[in-house]
Order: C-alpha cells, then sequence, then structure tokens
C-alpha cells in the first residue's frame, strides 16, 4: 500500500518537474516586481518575457498553484499587479492618513452625540399608579415598579441638587435640568451619584428601592416644571418622546 502510493505520488512529481523550474523563474522574476517598486514594472515584466520566450505559457504555469513551491509568488502574477502600475505616490501620505483619522475621530464624536438620548425612561417596570388623588391624597408623580436594585435613570442632563433622606421618600435623588424643571425619583433604595453632580440622560442615579412610605418596590417619579407645583409626568415624557 504505502509502496504504491509513493510510487503514484513519485510518478506525478517526475511528471510536473519539467515545468516547475520554469515557473519558478516566472514567480522569482514577478516577485521582484513588488519590491522593484511601480516604475520597474514594466521593465521587469519586460525582463520576464524575454528571459523565458514564451510569456503567455508561463505565466499560465505560474499562476496554477499546485506547480508552484509553496510560498512562492504565484498570487503577484494575478492582475491586481496592473492596478498596483497605477497608483500615483503621495509624497505626504502619513500626514493625510493622520489627518483623515482625526477626521474621523471628530465624525464618530459627533455621531455618538447625536444619538444620545436627551430624554431617557425614568425606569423599567410596570406602570402601577398615576399623578392625581390616591387614597384621600394626593399623588404627584407616577408609580413603576420593579425589583429593588433596578436602574434609575437620569430623564435629562442636569445637576444633582438632592441625594440622600427625604421625609416619606425613604431616599430620593433630585435633579435640575437646563430649563429649570426638577425631576424627583423617589424611595430609592441606593445612590448613584452626589449633590452637585452633572449627569446624562440615561445615566444611573440610583437603584430601585422600598425605602419611606411604600408599598412594594417601585420608583416614585416626580416631574416640576421650573421647580414650581408638579404635574402628571406622563404628557410631560411624552412630549419629550417616553412612553411610560
Ligand atoms: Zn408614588
Amino acid at each position: 500500500m504505502l509502496n504504491s502510493t509513493k510510487a503514484r505520488t513519485g510518478g506525478k512529481h517526475r511528471k510536473q518537474s519539467p515545468n516547475t523550474g520554469r515557473a519558478t523563474l516566472v514567480a522569482l522574476a514577478t516577485g521582484a516586481v513588488s519590491t522593484a517598486g511601480v516604475s520597474g514594472a514594466a521593465a521587469a515584466s519586460i525582463q520576464a518575457d524575454a528571459e523565458v520566450q514564451e510569456p503567455s505559457v508561463d505565466f499560465s504555469l505560474a499562476a496554477k498553484s499546485d506547480v508552484v513551491e509553496p510560498g512562492a509568488a504565484a498570487p503577484e502574477v494575478s492582475p491586481q499587479i496592473l492596478a498596483i502600475a497605477e497608483y500615483k505616490p503621495v509624497e505626504n501620505l502619513s500626514s493625510q492618513l493622520s489627518k483623515a483619522v482625526e477626521h474621523s475621530e471628530v465624525v464618530a464624536a459627533a455621531d455618538a452625540l447625536l444619538r444620545a438620548p436627551s430624554s431617557m425612561k425614568p425606569a423599567e417596570g410596570v406602570f402601577t399608579s398615576g399623578f392625581g388623588p390616591r387614597w384621600g391624597a394626593f399623588h404627584a408623580g407616577i408609580d413603576i415598579a420593579n425589583s429593588i436594585g433596578t436602574p434609575i435613570l437620569a430623564v435629562m442632563d442636569g445637576k444633582v441638587i438632592d441625594s440622600g433622606p427625604a421625609q416619606g421618600y425613604g431616599q430620593w435623588v433630585r435633579l435640575q435640568h437646563e430649563d429649570g424643571t426638577i425631576t424627583v425619583y423617589g424611595h430609592v433604595d441606593t445612590l448613584d451619584v452626589a449633590v452637585g453632580d452633572q449627569v446624562k440622560a440615561g445615566q444611573k442615579i440610583a437603584g430601585m428601592g422600598n425605602r419611606g412610605f411604600s408599598t412594594g418596590p417601585h420608583l416614585h417619579f416626580e416631574v416640576h416644571p421650573g421647580g414650581n407645583a408638579p404635574v402628571d409626568p406622563v404628557p410631560w415624557l411624552a412630549q419629550h418622546g417616553i412612553t411610560v
């Protein structure tokens, strides 16, 4: 078995070996083109033709990977080398490249800014209570229920004006936004921001809790336009593209 396999392989090798030398010569000549530079391409190609005297046959042999030694420059005989010949050298290529990189970084930053949300839902969860009279009192916000620790997010960019204990709220975070509107996030279990912090829309400011006057883990969320009396957060959020 082994002997017969060897015999076949040997026969195949002997049959092809007369071509291999010539193909390698072409591969070497064309390999030189890629290192000699663009201006040398035409000359090297002519030189290769002159040496082997049968350019069409030899180029097709060189393109056959089965007769070229592994690692030989056969792919460089492919038509792509003609495209490289049309390339015009650029003196300040490095400078142009770094400018292009800078430009794409600026574009990416501007793009990220445009994609950044200007407003965000304050928490994921179940809407359990609306704004208005409730249990003989006035419910000044909305409730969104979820598990303890659910991220509470700033609805818009703003500044932290309260972060800590508050009567009835257990703990709260209050943010003041650019137009003076204050948003309130009550019953929070954990606090992720401190008074004076600047926050971005969608930034986690607290974790949902069950502190204070609360009957289960939820966020109590209020909106005070201009820092004045609270309004129903649902239409206010809707004006900012948020559905709760
Ligand atoms: Zn509430």
